[in-house]
């Protein structure tokens, strides 16, 4: 087997930086490929269910879970996995945006992305007032105006946030009711700086290198009212895209990677963990403890594989 790495895993998140921390530790040569670093983790702007830690931002605890799997020896390249295949001499063929990389196992945990709104101008101006993650770029938008789509938890925790330092915020849902938890439903009722816009879509967003205004359409009369703003904040799920690695795993309904008690997907030699997964909850400790059984699985295989015994004798 002909390879650069001992494991390659894809995702710098809460799953594939734990995932990497146990991979590193047993002398595995490790790379985390990951377009960021904390994944949805970073975007949480307060941590209160991680045990051991009472309460902590999302981007200080990604900090922590790349400086531990630094420490240990796992490479890290800022890129995005554009390809993956499996060659008859069992090596995993993993193409990039910029480079090709070799494996002898792969781990998979990419997790979930947000999810596009979808309308004319939102490709164009993403980065440029388009955003989505109040946690990272509210302060971009101070004194500004803004709007949060969205009607769970994640856009009205994020409309609270960035009531903080925006001018004002419009809270924009397609529906009459909100879905969120009765404590922030009563903190955006009371939040003088937040305006509540029910009924009503996106349907266009307006400028030519930022973000001037946005048009919404009232799904009742439909009448459409143009709004003057500087950013707009897209709150509306997460999906996965898992579309790059569909021929080697068994992906359920919600396009997630179906795999067993032990990570393992349908392809020998490649894992799976995380959000991206058909685990039912999806949390950060369960992300990372889920990372690390994939790691000791992918090093049991790793063992086996070369002749000599896996750690947990697990059977291939
Ligand atoms: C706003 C918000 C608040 C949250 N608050 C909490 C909380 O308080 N407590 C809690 O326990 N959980 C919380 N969660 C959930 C938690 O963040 C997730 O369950 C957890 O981050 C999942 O980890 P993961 O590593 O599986 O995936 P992700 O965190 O989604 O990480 C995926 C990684 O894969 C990378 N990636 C994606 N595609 C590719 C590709 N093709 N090539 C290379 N890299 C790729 C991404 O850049 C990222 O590094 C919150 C989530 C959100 C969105």
């Amino acid at each position: 087997m002909n390879s650069d790495y001992d494991i390659i895993i894809v995702g710098g998140g809460p799953a594939g930086l734990a995932a990497a921390i146990y991979s590193s530790r047993r002398s595995l040569k490790t790379l985390v490929v990951a377009k960021s670093i904390g994944g949805q983790a970073a975007y949480a702007p307060e941590i209160e269910n991680y045990p051991g830690i009472e309460k902590i931002s999302g981007g200080e605890i990604s900090a922590k879970f790349y400086a531990q799997a630094t420490k240990f020896g796992t490479q890290f390249k800022s890129e995005e996995i554009i390809s993956l295949s499996k060659s008859k001499d069992k090596v995993f063929h993993l193409k990039t945006n910029r480079n090709e990389y070799r494996s002898k196992a792969v781990i998979l945990a990419f997790g979930k992305t947000p999810r596009d709104l979808d309308v004319p101008g939102e490709q164009e101006l993403k980065g440029h007032g388009v955003s989505y993650c109040a946690t990272c770029d509210a302060l971009f938008f101070k004194d500004k105006t803004v709007a949060v789509v969205g009607g769970g938890n994640s856009a009205i925790e994020s409309a609270i946030l960035l009531a903080k330092t925006s001018k004002s915020v419009y809270l924009i849902h397609r529906r009459s009711e909100f879905t969120a938890e009765k404590v922030l439903l009563d903190e955006i009722n009371t939040n003088k700086k937040i305006t509540l816009i029910t009924d009503s879509v996106v349907s266009k967003i307006n400028g030519n290198q930022v973000v001037t205004s946005i048009d919404i359409k009232n799904i009742r009369d439909g009448k459409v009212q143009n709004l003057v703003l500087n950013g707009i904040f897209i709150e509306v799920g997460f999906v996965v895209n898992a579309e790059f690695v569909k021929k080697l795993v068994k992906l359920d309904s919600k396009s997630q990677i179906e795999i067993d008690p032990l990570n393992k997907t349908k392809t020998e030699g490649l894992y799976a963990a995380g959000d991206v997964t058909d685990v039912r909850y999806k949390q950060i400790i369960i992300a990372a403890g889920e990372g690390a059984k994939a790691a000791l699985s992918a090093y049991d295989y790793l063992m086996t594989s070369s002749g000599k015994t896996g750690v947990y004798s697990a059977k291939y």
